[in-house]
C-alpha cells in the first residue's frame, strides 16, 4: 500500500484540523514534519498530511468540502476553485512579514486558492 501526501499545510493547527476531519470519515492519516515545523515555522516546506493512496479521491473530496465553501474567484467569479498548496515560500514569507508589520492576522494568508477556470491564484 502506497503512502502519499494529501496536502501540505503551513501550520500544525491546519494539519490537525484536516487530520481530524479525515479521521471522522474513517480515513487513516498521519502528519509529518510537525515537530520540525513547530520549532522552525518559517524554515520548512510545511506540514504534510499523509494518507493511503487508495483514499486519495475521497480525502480530496472531504477537504474540498471543508475548504471551498463560499470561495469565489475574484477574477471571473467562478466557484470552481480549489485549495492551492502555495509553494512560493519567498512570497509567503514576505506576506507574513507584512501581516506582522500591519498587525493583521497571519491566518488570512495561510491558504491560497486556485481558480480552475481562469487559473488565478488568490
Ligand atoms: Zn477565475
Amino acid at each position: 500500500m502506497e503512502i502519499v501526501r494529501l496536502i501540505s499545510c503551513n501550520t500544525a493547527f491546519d494539519a490537525n484540523i484536516i487530520k481530524s476531519k479525515l479521521e471522522s470519515e474513517d480515513i487513516e492519516c498521519f502528519i509529518t514534519n510537525e515537530n520540525f515545523s513547530t520549532l522552525y515555522p518559517f524554515m520548512t516546506g510545511g506540514i504534510d498530511v499523509m494518507i493511503n493512496e487508495k483514499d486519495m479521491d475521497r480525502a480530496k473530496e472531504i477537504i474540498s468540502d471543508e475548504t471551498s465553501t463560499e470561495i469565489v474567484c475574484p477574477n471571473c467569479a467562478s466557484k470552481n476553485v480549489q485549495l492551492g498548496l502555495g509553494n512560493n515560500k519567498i512570497k509567503k514569507l514576505f506576506l507574513i512579514l507584512i501581516a506582522v508589520l500591519s498587525f493583521s492576522p497571519v491566518g488570512n494568508i495561510k491558504s491560497r486558492y486556485k481558480c480552475k477556470d481562469c487559473k488565478t491564484l488568490f
